[in-house]
C-alpha cells in the first residue's frame, strides 16, 4: 500500500477540500475555523510535514521553514502571497502554489461594491436613518459623485483588475490602468489605455488598487500620489494594505482629496473600532472579505488542496508560483 505523505493544514478548511487531503495524505490540522493558528503551534505542526497548506494569515517565514526539516510543497489558499519567505522556500528547493482565477470575479465585484457605496454614500446613508436623523428630502441631502460615464483608473491590472475594468464597460466609463509596462491585450480586448501612475491619478475620477504587494508597491500611495487626484475622486484599495500609507490616506481624506475611500485591506488587520478611518465620514471599510463569498471560498480551498496533492505526488499543476 502506498504511503500517505504527512501534511499540516493551519486552519480547518471546507469539507470537499479536507475530502481531497484525506484521500491522498496523511492530514494534521489546526482545528479551528475562526482563529489563526498560535505560532507555536505552527512551529510545532510542520516538523514532521512533507506539505504544508496554509492562509494569508500564517507567516510563513525562514523559521517555519527550518522548523520542518522534510517540507518540499506549500499551497497557500490564496493569491497573494506577500506573508510567505520565497527565497527561504527557493533556498531549500521548496515548491509554492497559489489559487489565482477562482477568486477574480468575486474580488472585483467587491471592489465595484465599495467604489458604489463610497461614491453615493450608501454606508453613511444607512447609519443616518439607524440614528433616527432621516429629516425631510431637500435637493442637497446626502449628494455623492456620479461614477457613470466617468474615468476608471485601475492601479495593477492582472487577473481582478482586469475583471474591475470590465464591469467599468457597463458603467460606460472611459478605462486606463497603470502596470509596471503597458499590456497591448488591455487595449485591444477592453479599449483600455496605458498611462504612468501620475497621470492615471490625476486623470480618474475612480482609483482602484489591484497591484501585489511587493517591495516595490510597499508605501506605493501616499500624500504626494493622493495630491494629484481629483478633489471629487474616489480611491478603493482591493490589494494589500501596506501599499497605502494609511496614516496619509486619513489626512488627505480629511482634506477632502481623495473626496472618499472604500477599503477592504489595512496596514495591520485586523483594524479595531478606535481606528482613526473610522472617525471619517467619507470611508467604507470592509474587513478583507475580496474573495468571500460561499462559492468562492469552496473553489480556493479545494484548488488549494488539489495544488498540494498534485506537487506532493510530481503531477503537474499550472498554479506553482515562479
Ligand atoms: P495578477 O494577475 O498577478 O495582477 C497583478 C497586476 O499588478 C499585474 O497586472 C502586474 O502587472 C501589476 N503589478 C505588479 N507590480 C506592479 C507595480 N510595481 N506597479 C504597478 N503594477 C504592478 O494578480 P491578481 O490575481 O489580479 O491579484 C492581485 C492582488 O490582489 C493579489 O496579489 C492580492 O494581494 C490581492 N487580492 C486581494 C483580495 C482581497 O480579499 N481583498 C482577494 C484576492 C486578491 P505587471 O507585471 O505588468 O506590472
Amino acid at each position: 500500500m502506498k504511503i500517505k505523505p504527512p501534511i499540516f493544514v493551519t486552519r480547518r478548511l471546507p469539507d470537499p477540500a479536507m475530502a481531497i487531503l484525506a484521500e491522498h495524505c496523511t492530514v494534521s490540522w489546526w482545528d479551528q475555523v475562526e482563529m489563526p493558528i498560535p505560532r507555536d503551534e505552527l512551529l510545532r505542526g510542520v516538523a514532521a510535514a512533507e506539505g504544508l497548506l496554509c492562509l494569508i494569515t500564517d507567516r510563513i517565514d525562514a523559521e517555519v521553514i527550518a522548523a520542518a526539516p522534510r517540507l518540499c510543497a506549500v499551497s497557500i489558499m490564496a493569491v497573494g502571497y506577500d506573508n510567505i519567505d520565497r527565497a527561504a522556500l527557493a533556498a531549500r528547493g521548496i515548491t509554492l502554489t497559489n489559487t489565482p482565477d477562482v477568486l477574480t470575479e468575486t474580488t472585483a465585484d467587491l471592489a465595484w461594491a465599495l467604489l458604489l457605496a463610497a461614491a453615493r454614500r450608501v454606508v453613511e446613508g444607512h447609519k443616518l436613518i439607524e440614528r433616527g436623523e432621516w429629516g425631510p428630502w431637500h435637493p442637497l441631502q446626502m449628494v455623492g459623485q456620479d461614477i457613470y460615464g466617468r474615468v476608471l483608473g485601475v492601479v495593477g491590472a492582472g487577473r481582478i483588475g482586469q475583471a474591475v475594468l470590465r464591469r467599468g464597460r457597463g458603467f460606460g466609463m472611459r478605462l486606463i490602468y497603470h502596470n509596471r509596462r503597458p499590456n497591448p491585450i488591455l487595449a485591444a480586448e477592453l479599449g483600455a489605455e496605458y498611462r504612468p501612475l501620475n497621470d492615471l491619478l490625476a486623470e480618474s475620477d475612480a482609483v482602484v488598487v489591484t497591484a501585489p504587494l511587493t517591495d516595490e508597491t510597499r508605501g506605493m500611495f501616499g500624500s504626494a500620489q493622493f495630491a494629484l487626484m481629483k478633489p471629487a475622486s474616489i480611491f478603493v484599495n482591493v490589494a494589500r494594505g501596506p501599499l497605502v500609507r494609511e496614516d496619509e490616506l486619513v489626512a488627505a481624506l480629511r482634506a477632502g482629496r481623495p473626496w472618499a475611500a472604500g477599503l477592504d485591506v489595512f496596514d495591520r488587520e485586523p483594524i479595531g473600532p478606535d481606528h482613526p478611518l473610522l472617525a471619517l465620514p467619507n470611508v467604507v471599510l470592509t474587513p478583507h472579505i475580496g474573495s468571500a463569498s460561499v462559492a468562492t471560498r469552496v473553489r480556493m480551498a479545494t484548488l488549494a488542496a488539489e495544488n498540494l496533492v498534485a506537487v506532493l505526488s510530481g503531477r503537474a499543476t499550472p498554479h506553482i508560483v515562479k
